[in-house]
């Protein structure tokens, strides 16, 4: 039994601080999945959703590059001195502090989420900056060097594309950039014809231009693999919710609320398999709206139902709170489990209801009293206390013992069996056989 739609307007997800799956959520996971992988586009509200879910990935990810390019970067300096002694101070100006220090800014900005274009944005600043500076250098070295800085730092170019999962259009940004940068400085290499600057700018661009194709691909496999999570989340509350409604179905009678016979049984169960609980302090009260049947036959079985409400409802508020159970156990019978309970207190609570039930002022027209009004509907009562060695069954059938004994004694009665309880739990003496106490009011 799966909640409406409507009803299902707010299940947070673990991990998506403050994110809910709302019914439109559901409804735009179900079409995407049910589409094809490459047509996947998320709504704004499905989007905001997949980028809280991600940031924690998404951030860390371009947090660990910003700190290991930097300090690459660092390293090219002794590298340099191989390369080009003579630029020793442009070296250390650019890969020792300058390309570090766009880094430090770019970690900065990716400290806490932002939004898509500012995300986008700064990659697309640093690594243009990146490829500048680096463009300096290169024009500074000259000669095979020239080209050779170029080519690395569009490498480190087409690895960004692929690794940050920013949206498309920033990572087609970026490739754009990265290339125009790199026609640009190489139109400027006095050894290179424009011919050939602009050959091998469209020969690397290619390349670039497949690295943000894959990224892409990674990105929309990244909304799939969203998607299923999504939806494995809300069927299994779905899943979640149907087995709730099935134990309330299986252990709640629908009239009145109250936990059905099954539940009883399991109660009982547990309170004879647990050792800390006196059996002696355990009572149950039988009870049984008195001529029922006449109130059915002839106020009709809506009115019935109805007594039958009201009077499990009056039994819930005789009882204690958190101590004692309740149960419909038959039609118009009703179990009333008692623990850490006294003789005292069980005739406490059982007289409590019959008074309450009678106070109700429900009207039984089946009843004819001698001077013609009609009677009101009562109820009979009957205790009996566990004992230690004795199984709930045989208590159960002396509490109904007493109930068939306070029908026959003219019901709106309490009897009580076995009403001395041995206080000491580990004597199994057994019940004092047909000690009944009628109540001070009997019916009538
Ligand atoms: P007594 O005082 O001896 O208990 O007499 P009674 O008429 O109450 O007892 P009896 O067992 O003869 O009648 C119980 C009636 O309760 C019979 C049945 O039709 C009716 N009943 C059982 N379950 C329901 C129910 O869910 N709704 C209604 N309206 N009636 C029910
Ligand atoms: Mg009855
Ligand atoms: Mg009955």
């Amino acid at each position: 039994m799966r909640p409406a739609a409507g009803s299902l307007n707010a299940v947070p997800l673990d991990d998506m601080v403050g994110v809910a799956i709302t019914p439109a959520l559901e409804a735009e996971t179900e079409r995407l999945l049910s589409g094809r992988t490459r047509d996947i586009r998320f709504s704004p509200e499905m989007m905001r959703a997949y980028r809280q879910k991600d940031w924690p990935q998404r951030s860390k990810i371009a947090r660990a590059w910003m700190v290991w390019v930097a300090l690459i970067s660092m390293m090219f300096v002794p590298v340099s001195l191989l390369l080009a002694p003579e630029l020793l101070w442009l070296t250390v100006a650019t890969s020792g502090l300058i390309v570090p220090a766009l880094h430090a800014c770019a970690w900065l900005v990716w400290r806490k989420p932002r939004s898509a274009v500012v995300e986008g944005l700064s990659l697309v600043l640093l690594m243009s900056c990146v490829m500048i500076a680096y463009g300096f250098l290169a024009a500074a070295a000259g000669g095979a060097s020239y080209e050779r800085f170029l080519i690395c730092i569009l490498y480190a170019n087409a690895i960004a594309i692929v690794v940050f999962n920013v949206e498309y259009i920033w990572s087609l940004s970026l490739m754009i950039c990265a290339m125009a940068i790199f026609f640009g400085f190489d139109v400027l290499n006095p050894a290179v014809s424009f011919n050939e600057a602009l050959g091998t700018s469209i020969f690397y661009a290619i390349g670039m231009y497949a690295a943000t194709i894959a990224r892409k691909t990674q990105s929309i496999l990244g909304k799939k693999a969203f998607l299923l999570a999504v939806r494995n989340r809300y069927r299994s509350d779905a899943l979640k919710e149907a087995n709730h409604q099935l134990e309330i179905l299986a252990t709640r009678d629908p009239l009145t609320g109250l936990g059905n016979r099954r539940s009883a049984t399991d109660l009982i169960d547990r309170l004879w398999r647990n050792p800390d609980i006196a059996k002696a302090s355990i009572a149950f009260i039988m009870a049984d709206i008195d001529r029922f049947k006449q109130l059915n036959d002839t106020a009709g079985h809506a009115a019935g139902d109805d007594c039958i409400k009201r009077v499990a409802k009056a039994i819930e508020h005789s009882v204690r709170m958190g101590e004692d159970a309740v149960f419909r156990y038959g039609g118009e019978e009703f179990l009333v489990v008692l623990t850490h309970a006294s003789p005292d207190l069980a005739w406490t609570i059982a007289e409590r209801i019959r008074n309450t039930v009678e106070a109700l002022g429900i009207v039984n027209p089946g009843i004819k009293r001698a001077a013609g009004s009609d009677d009101l509907v009562t109820i009979s009562l009957g205790i009996a206390f566990a004992r230690q060695g004795i199984a709930p069954e045989t208590v159960a059938k002396w509490a109904d013992d007493s109930l068939y004994d306070a029908k026959r004694n003219g019901r709106n009665v309490v009897f009580l069996s076995n009403a001395q309880a041995p206080a000491d739990d580990a004597d199994p003496a057994p019940p004092v056989a047909g000690r009944r106490e009628a109540s001070a009011r009997s019916a009538g």
